[in-house]
């Protein structure tokens, strides 16, 4: 049966490019009516950050990546934190030094750093020479029961390459003579990233080993560690970089790069999933939406691509705009009320007038917040006229007979409602000897402040007859 993991390590803020590894692991496994599991990679404390592993519980439950096993869903009794699993790492290293294919290393890390430091200053590649290897086994135990600092190091081939075929990448080969003797257990007794995984991936059963491609370029000592601990090797799904237009590559400690701004601001986690899916892959044909069941269902391993793509906002605020357009009304207002309301005072409007505004921009919103600033029209004391629309208001010697028509019918309708606005601008067009144009553009300009816009009558019949004379009045003057 096809099993993917999730792996993340709680260091900081989940971005699109977590997610979008989550996905695709979900995928792969779902297609194939397997299981997705999620283990927590928690072994380097300095990193580590309060808040993140509850934030990756949340990002899952919220894009709906549910897990078949994993913290809260173990079976049996294993455990999905490698922070609990420590003695597990230390069974299998123990094992390494009984071979004979692991030593204690007790080389002082500052000496270490110096000379790696030293070494890139030079410009040199740095090969460490690890004068460890050679101590004796009972000898090193001596020295580790007498309480000195040790980290283990799995013995590397000096000789010979390594190679394995990547699902997306292909066949890649390595020298083994680029290799250091890898740290397995840190001197803090746990284990680093490249053994850890290693071990999980193999006893947790994973048969697709799913992440980013920057793990490519230790693949060899991962290989290495399969063979020395005669685990059968999964099959690697390395997916391409993520990058932005603006600074590159998605940092994980960076605020700015977290996801849950986007769901803050808006964005529906439908949307993100369907624009995700085509960060890395691509269906071989002209469909852009896909519920999440089609995704299962159409994604495909062969289907994922190898060159670095680009998380283009823009393009995601699309898929978002389709995905609001979507929305049945009432779930719509649901959705996008709260934005409006954290940023006016509502108390004076009826719930009628609220939902008719909100509705007003449901096709046209490319996500929530942004309700905010389209609405603002509707809120402000002042119109505030640019230079364009001046302008404009001042190119025909029409336009302030319509304005001033305009007015005259908004003060002797008694009767305010949509089809009667309508009716009015009609009458002005005529009265005036007008066109369509020439009639709508000035008067949206002078209540609105904009040149364009959603239908003028609605907007009109929002505003209501006081704010429209006032915003009239207001602009006399300025054409
Ligand atoms: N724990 C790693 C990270 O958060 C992921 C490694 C993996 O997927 O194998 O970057």
């Amino acid at each position: 049966m096809t099993k993917t993991r999730f792996a993340p390590s709680p260091t900081g803020y989940l971005h699109i490019g977590n997610l979008r590894s989550a996905l695709f692991a979900y995928l792969i496994a779902k297609h194939d009516e397997g299981e997705f599991i999620l283990r927590i990679e928690d072994t380097d404390k300095s990193k580590t950050m309060i808040g993140a592993e509850e934030r990756i519980y949340n990002l899952l439950n919220t894009f709906q990546l549910t897990y078949d096993e994993g913290p809260n869903k173990e079976i049996g009794s294993t455990e999905y934190i490698q922070s609990k699993r420590l003695d597990i790492y230390k069974s299998y290293a123990e094992k390494l030094l009984k071979k004979g294919e692991a030593y204690y290393c007790f080389c002082d890390k500052k000496t270490l750093n110096t000379q790696r430091m030293k070494a890139s200053e030079e410009k040199q590649n740095f090969l460490y020479e690890d004068p460890c290897r050679i101590i004796g086994i009972e000898e090193a135990k001596n020295r580790v029961l007498a309480g000195e600092s040790y980290t283990i190091r799995q013995k590397m081939p000096k000789t010979g390459q390594t190679s394995f075929r990547d699902l997306v990448y292909g066949d890649i080969t390595f020298d083994n003579n680029t290799l250091e003797d890898q740290i397995l257990i840190k001197s803090d007794g746990f284990p680093t990233y490249n053994f850890a995984n290693v071990i999980d991936d193999c006893l947790m059963d994973i048969t697709h080993v799913t992440r980013g491609c920057e793990y490519l370029s230790s693949m060899p000592k991962y290989l290495l560690l399969y063979d020395a601990l005669n685990f059968p090797r999964p099959e690697f799904v390395h997916l391409p970089l993520v990058k932005t237009k603006e600074k590159g590559t998605l940092e994980k400690r960076n605020k700015e790069d977290d996801l849950i701004d986007l769901l803050n601001q808006g964005f529906l986690p439908s949307a993100i999933i369907n624009y995700i899916a085509f960060l890395g892959w691509n269906p071989k044909n002209n469909q852009e939406f896909f519920t999440i069941e089609e995704l299962i269902r159409e994604f495909d391993i062969s289907k994922i691509t190898k060159r670095p793509c680009c998380y283009d906002l823009k393009k995601l605020e699309w898929y978002n705009k389709h995905y609001i357009s979507m929305m049945n009304d009432q779930d719509y207002i649901n959705f996008t009320r709260p934005y409006l309301e954290n940023v006016y005072n509502l108390k004076d409007k009826t719930e009628e007038w609220i939902n008719n505004l909100l509705l007003l921009f449901k096709h046209h919103l490319h996500f929530g917040s942004e309700i905010a600033l389209v609405s603002n029209l509707f809120f402000r004391e002042t119109i505030i006229l640019d230079k364009k629309c001046i302008n404009y208001l001042r190119s025909d010697e029409i336009i302030p007979s319509v304005l001033k028509t305009f007015k005259e019918e908004i003060e002797n309708c008694f009767d305010w409602n949509l089809q009667n606005i309508e009716e009015i601008l009609k009458r002005v067009e005529t009265k005036t000897n007008s066109t369509k144009e020439k009639t709508y553009m000035p008067i949206r300009i002078v209540v609105t402040g904009l040149n364009y816009g959603r239908e003028l009558s609605k907007i009109l019949f929002l505003l209501g007859q006081q704010t429209i004379i006032k915003r009239l009045q207001n602009s006399i003057g300025m054409y």
